[in-house]
């Protein structure tokens, strides 16, 4: 299944809920979301009842669209979930949504979205225990390093977050050193640390059936 290239407010006002997929426009009044809280499409308006179903798609839907990633993958995470033995199915299959790389750039307030924080991956600005890394997807493992290469320091849009700073708090499972422009993951995420407004069981549900 191809990415999704479409307008991405619409996902937001599909799911009923902010995705923070375009950056800064998703905290002023221009969001979609503010301006036209309903779905997209001539029926959104329309019913709102949900089967049993229906609610486990959305919740499923909603993680997927919310860290970028498409049903094949988003699987692939549930069955990695399920084979880690300690803890709740649902809460690690976020946690290790949350531990991909991608999300991590993001987290630490170096890509204003998800979707950025993906492209800047990609085009090669981080490294990972010292190692050049291109794949949005790879896991970040508690105690790995990732720093910015030294060429993108210069870039105008890392300039900017050396000298003022993100303007994100940082969660507590990663520990960012601004002067040096390096981060480490300290833990894994636990559920609380994890913002996503969504019922992983009904995920969970779906999965079992
Ligand atoms: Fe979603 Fe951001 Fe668009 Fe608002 S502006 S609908 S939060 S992507």
């Amino acid at each position: 299944m191809a990415r999704y290239t479409g307008a991405v407010c619409r996902l937001c006002r599909r799911e009923g809920q902010k995705l923070f997929l375009k950056g800064e426009r998703c905290y002023t009044g221009k969001c979609a979301l503010a301006r036209r809280a309903y779905a997209p499409g001539q029926h959104g308006q329309g019913r709102k009842k949900s089967s049993e179903y229906g609610l486990q798609l959305r919740a499923k839907q909603r993680a997927r669209r919310y860290y970028g990633v498409l049903e094949k993958q988003f699987s692939h995470y549930f069955d990695l979930a399920t084979k880690i033995k300690e803890g709740k199915t649902g809460e690690n299959l976020l946690s290790l949504l949350e531990s991909r790389l991608d999300n991590v750039i993001y987290r630490l307030g170096w890509a204003g979205s998800r979707p950025e924080a993906r492209q800047l991956v990609v085009h090669n600005h981080f490294l990972v225990n010292g190692k050049k890394t291109n794949i949005p997807s790879i896991l970040v493992k508690d105690g790995d390093v990732i720093t910015l290469s030294e060429s993108s320091k210069k870039s105008p849009k890392f300039k900017n977050i050396i000298e003022s700073g993100t303007s994100k708090p940082v969660p507590k499972w990663l520990e960012l050193d601004m002067n040096k422009l390096e981060a480490k993951k300290l833990n894994k995420p636990e559920r609380a640390d994890i913002d996503l407004e969504v019922e992983e069981t009904l995920i969970v549900e779906l999965y079992s059936k």
